[in-house]
């Protein structure tokens, strides 16, 4: 076992943590950042279609007015004040990656170049309005890139291929974590003042994903089993539109472009679920008009798809009929969204500019996570708390400025703004704190859950597991909840996370890049996930944004304008073995109550 001693631990770099650790290495921080990943492969370089900021670079756009939206697009569950921290630093941190030397697409005159994108209004709603910042559909990469060549260049210190799969605390705080070295099935000790978590969401619990591989949750899974609780984790988002079958993301830009939803009968059925807004009303209410539309009988041969077009004619058709003098061409639409176009023509075998893409929704964002204040900071109860030492941004974190449903573009906003809040906070925190020693054995408890799992002779495949997993979570957890079914599928991973400690079977027993073993460690991520999941839905008993139970068909603001916090049982010392790793009652907390502006008080939402 060998140990690094750091300031600073940041495990993950996707845009959360690299940012995390530009802004805590500038601070005067020593930071390394840990990846399972090599870092430009991490999910956010797959963010396609753009950074909300209201520049007003074509029209008048106010951060006031994106505050906005990101509360009521969350259905009113969002925190007011992390919603402005947000739409208010998007401004700054947009300028800021322009300045690092991010590509965007420009106007005329040399603007940064702004499209619209679902939910984005001007004047509390009033009207779509081009907030979302672009380079081309590859503006993850971009930000991705831009981060990583920044990092490098302060001297920020990388473990790539660092698998993370324990957190260490010690007197009250956390002190760094556990990772296995995947390339030599080595156990490392990374010991620091700092640790933040930024590793990203867990859409691989579900059948159809838009979500990489690696999407496994296992920062709030590692953190989750010693101690700290996971915030609302009912809601978690469908996109409406992913590739059938497939669950690759096409992006919402499509739609910020003119792309219209159609069904068998070729009609634009958004028009009776969001008369005003239509296709770019939030994701969840798309993605439920989705599903309604193919109960019905309406999706595409009666299957259970319907039709994403984006052809020249069919734009300019609705185009004209708003009375929007604005047209588009073939070549245009080449040049704004070539990587779907790609996507369709290679994995589909369909030209978009001269036919509909077949989609239905896909699991694809976690708004639910390690809950934390506006700073990173992560808060252990309903009395914001802070547990010393632990950070956590991005995705994997709960701010919450989503709320019940997340904006698009406002994840990429997300982790750039608390990214950056954490990493300064984190180089403030480093100077004046002491180091606190490691607690003893530190790798004792996950050694013994290695050994556990690589010496398994049962007669579970872990693929099979996950397989059952991700079909129950599809079926009963998905766009649409109701209690008997959330019931079963909380028996179902129940049943599931006893064969996993009891029955497993594994065909690689070796320690060099046993991809076999990691992701074996990596469903245990899952199936507990799953079940916190599962047991949030089953709690709220009301449908608020991407959590819309069929027997509680009505927003409940009396009773559940609250967040949740599950808290695992064992809230202590990891157990390997454990099957008790079961929740209370998940508990009601009063914080999106912290700031109330009288502008966003809960409506009716209408689009
Ligand atoms: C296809 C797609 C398109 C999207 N498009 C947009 C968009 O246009 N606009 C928008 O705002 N949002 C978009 N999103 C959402 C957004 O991209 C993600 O929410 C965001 O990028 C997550 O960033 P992150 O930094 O939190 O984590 P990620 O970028 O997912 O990175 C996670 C990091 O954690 C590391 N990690 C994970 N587990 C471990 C471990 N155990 N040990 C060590 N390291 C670990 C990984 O190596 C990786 O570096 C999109 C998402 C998808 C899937």
């Amino acid at each position: 076992m060998q140990t690094h001693q750091f300031d600073a631990i940041i495990v993950g770099a996707g845009g959360a943590g690299l940012m995390a650790a530009l802004y805590a290495s500038k601070g005067g921080a020593n930071v390394a950042v840990v990846s399972k990943l090599y870092p430009t492969r991490s999910h956010t370089g797959t963010a396609q279609g753009g950074i909300g900021a209201a520049l007003g670079n074509h029209e008048p756009d106010n951060p006031l007015w994106h505050a906005y939206d990101t509360v009521k697009g969350g259905d009113y569950l969002a925190d007011q004040n992390a919603a402005k921290v947000l739409a208010e630093n998007a401004i700054d941190a947009v300028i800021e990656l322009e300045h690092m030397g991010l590509p965007f697409d420009r106007t005329p005159e040399g603007r940064i170049s702004q499209r619209r994108f679902g939910g984005h209004t001007s004047n509390f709603g009033e009207k779509p309005v081009r907030r979302a910042c672009h380079a081309a559909d590859r503006t993850g990469h971009m930000i991705l890139q831009t981060l990583y060549q920044q990092c490098i260049k302060n001297e920020v210190k990388f473990f790539d291929e660092y698998h993370v799969v324990d957190v260490l605390m010690n007197n009250g705080a956390c002190v760094g974590v556990v990772a296995v070295q995947l390339g030599t099935g080595e156990l490392h000790v990374f010991h620091g003042k700092a640790t933040l978590f930024a590793t990203g969401g867990w859409g691989k619990i579900w059948q159809v994903t838009s979500n990489a591989h690696s999407l496994t949750g296992d920062g709030a899974a590692i953190t989750f089993r010693r101690g700290v609780p996971l915030q609302d984790m009912e809601f978690f988002q469908f996109h409406p539109t992913g590739i059938y079958k497939m669950g690759i993301l096409i992006t919402e830009g499509v739609r910020g472009e003119g792309g219209v939803l159609l069904n068998r009968h070729g009609e634009r059925f958004m028009e009776k679920y969001a008369p005003r807004i239509k296709d770019l009303a939030s994701r969840d209410v798309v993605s439920r008009a989705i599903y309604l539309e193919i109960r019905d009988g309406n999706g595409i041969q009666g299957k259970d798809y319907v039709y994403l077009d984006v052809r020249p004619e069919t734009v300019n058709r609705y185009l004209a009929e708003a009375g929007e003098t604005r047209r588009v061409t073939g070549e245009e639409i080449e040049k704004k969204l070539p990587d779907i176009l790609d996507f369709c023509r290679v994995y589909l075998g369909v030209d978009p500019v001269k036919e509909p893409m077949p989609i239905q929704p896909t699991a694809h964002y976690a708004m639910g996570g390690i809950p934390t204040n506006v700073d990173a900071e992560v808060v252990i109860d309903e009395n914001w708390t802070v547990l010393p030492g632990m950070y956590a941004a991005g995705e994997c974190a709960c701010v919450s400025c989503h709320g019940a449903n997340r904006l698009g573009t406002n994840s990429l906003v997300d982790l750039v703004v608390f990214g950056r809040r954490g990493g300064m906070k984190i180089a403030e925190y480093v100077k004046h704190a002491d180091l606190i020693p490691l607690p003893a054995n530190p790798t004792a408890e996950i050694e013994a859950e290695f050994k556990r799992i690589r010496s398994s002779k049962g007669k579970s495949k872990p693929g099979e597991l996950r397989g059952i997993m991700q079909k129950v979570m599809m079926d009963y957890v998905g766009v649409f909840r109701e209690g008997a079914g959330i019931q079963q599928a909380i028996d179902t991973v129940q049943e599931l996370r006893e064969r996993y400690q009891t029955d497993l079977s594994l065909d690689d027993q070796g320690y060099k890049f046993n991809t076999d073993l990691i992701e074996t460690w990596e469903l245990g991520c899952l199936l507990d996930l799953a079940q916190v999941t599962a047991k949030s839905a089953l709690a709220r008993t009301e449908s608020r944004g991407a959590h819309s139970r069929e027997d509680f068909k009505e927003r409940d603001d009396q009773n559940w304008l609250v967040h949740t916090l599950a808290f695992s049982k064992l809230a202590g010392p990891y157990q390997p073995g454990a099957l008790h790793l079961d929740l209370n009652t998940n508990k009601k907390v009063d914080l999106s109550l912290a700031e109330t502006d009288p502008r966003f008080a809960p409506k009716e939402r209408v689009y």
